[in-house]
């Protein structure tokens, strides 16, 4: 496949009549013979993917039938079910190809458009994620609101046909590759906290955004702080009702928490063997293999990576049925990032004990797992910290008193 290939092309097979396990071995070979040596993490590759390389690829990975899978045929999607959404998943779990780079489209903006947008806003918004035409950041977090969202102070005052904007975002993943920002932005008044709330699909490049990158530990560019100084946002791009911006975060949240990123289970699955298969390759981390210490280690991580499959086919059961997901997601994304960080650190401490010089397995076993290690740091952060997820798990799930 030429990655360099303009993106609106024809789609390259007929993904809609094929199911079940033709649908999962499609998805496979698709992926085993397209994805491009260099994109692949667990190999030793010198040469990183571009920006304009991994739009291609995503691209084409839609044009092959495996993104949009549950969107609407009418808004570029496959209009297919959420259990055919959980096959496609699992083969994408178990390839080690980097996330997505426009991920806050695909799984947050483009299921709240679908569920607050006007017909105009998801024929306008959806296509163009789907096709990689527009990359999308998502700004809630503020410098004085982060685990407390309702304290943010980014106000959205009407001027006529337009909304004015000012005030600032952080922590905004991606916001310097982004044409879109899922913005939320203050209507009332910060005491109205949960009212007076609205969503905005704001074009990145109108007058009077300003975009700083901040470095992140593992080197990279990965987020930015993002200044709103009188940005005019057209009426059209206000998306839901300007008071009900808050039940439609807290829905985008939900939907971050619980079924976005399947595919994290079986990544999770796949890196283990990928660890065991390194050490397998190596005289002493064999030797440490069956050591009963790491062992019981190693066991406790395939413990919680088949817990965490067994709860994402649980959810996709319980929507299927229709029922909703309510706090549930919690549980996921508590279990998913702590148990991933206690295995990320587990695969440092043991990759450390390697014999020198290090064979290209072990090479290419420590470059994955001292990002993965590194990025792991911020799983228990991002999407609502630990303590967040404990609170609502106490509050809404196990109804605990509150306490003092
Ligand atoms: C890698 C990464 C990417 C991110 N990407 C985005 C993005 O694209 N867009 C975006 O909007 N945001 C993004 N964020 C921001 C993220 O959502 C916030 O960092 C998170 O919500 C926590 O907010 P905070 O950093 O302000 O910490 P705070 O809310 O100040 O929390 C500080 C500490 O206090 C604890 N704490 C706070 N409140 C309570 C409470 N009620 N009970 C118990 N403990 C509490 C927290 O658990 C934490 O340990 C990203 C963060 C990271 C790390």
């Amino acid at each position: 496949m030429t990655l360099a290939a303009p993106l609106r092309q024809p789609r390259d097979t007929a993904p809609e009549e094929l199911s079940g396990a033709a649908l999962r071995s499609h998805a496979r070979s698709w992926l085993d013979s397209n994805l491009p040596a260099h994109f692949r993490t667990d190999r030793l590759s010198p040469e990183k993917p571009s920006i304009d390389e991994t739009i291609a690829w995503e691209a084409a990975m839609h044009r092959a039938g495996l993104v949009g899978i549950t969107w609407p045929k009418a808004y570029g999607g496959f209009g297919r079910s959420l259990r055919e959404h959980l096959v496609i998943s699992q083969e994408i779990g178990r390839t080690a190809m980097p996330e997505s780079l426009n991920s806050i489209g695909k799984e947050l903006a483009g299921p709240i458009i679908q569920a607050v947008g006007t017909e105009e806003q998801k024929l306008t918004y959806l296509p163009a994620i789907l096709e990689m035409r527009e990359i999308w950041c998502q700004g809630f977090s503020e410098p004085e609101a982060g685990s407390d969202l309702a304290a943010l102070r980014t106000r959205a005052e009407r001027d006529g046909n337009v909304w004015r904007i000012n005030g600032q975002k952080i922590w905004t993943s991606g916001a310097h590759n982004s044409q879109r920002c899922l913005l939320l932005a203050r209507t009332g008044t910060v005491e109205d906290r949960h009212r007076g709330l609205c969503l905005f699909a704001v074009p990145m490049d109108l007058p009077g955004i300003r975009v700083n990158t901040i470095r992140s530990i593992d080197g990279k560019d990965s987020f930015c702080e993002v200044f709103f100084d009188n940005v005019e946002v057209d009426e059209k791009d206000a998306l839901g009702l300007p008071d009900e911006g808050w039940n439609a975060a807290i829905r985008v949240l939900g939907i971050e928490r619980a079924t976005n990123r399947m595919h994290r289970a079986w990544r999770f699955d796949s890196e283990i063997a990928h660890l065991v298969s390194a050490c397998k390759s190596d005289p002493r981390l064999s030797a440490l293999l069956d050591d009963g210490y790491y062992r019981r280690r190693i066991g406790a991580s395939v413990g919680d990576a088949e817990v965490l499959k067994s709860y994402v086919e649980t959810v996709v059961e319980a929507l299927v049925s229709g029922e909703s997901i309510g706090s549930r997601g919690s549980l996921a994304k508590l279990h998913w990032s702590e148990a991933h960080q206690r295995f990320a650190a587990l695969a440092i401490e043991l990759l450390s004990k390697a014999s020198l010089p290090h064979g290209d397995a072990v090479k290419a076993a420590i470059a994955r797992f001292e990002t993965i290690y590194l990025h792991s740091r911020a799983e228990t952060i991002f999407a609502g910290t630990s303590e967040i997820q404990l609170g609502i798990i106490a509050d809404r799930i196990l109804q605990l008193p509150k306490g003092k």
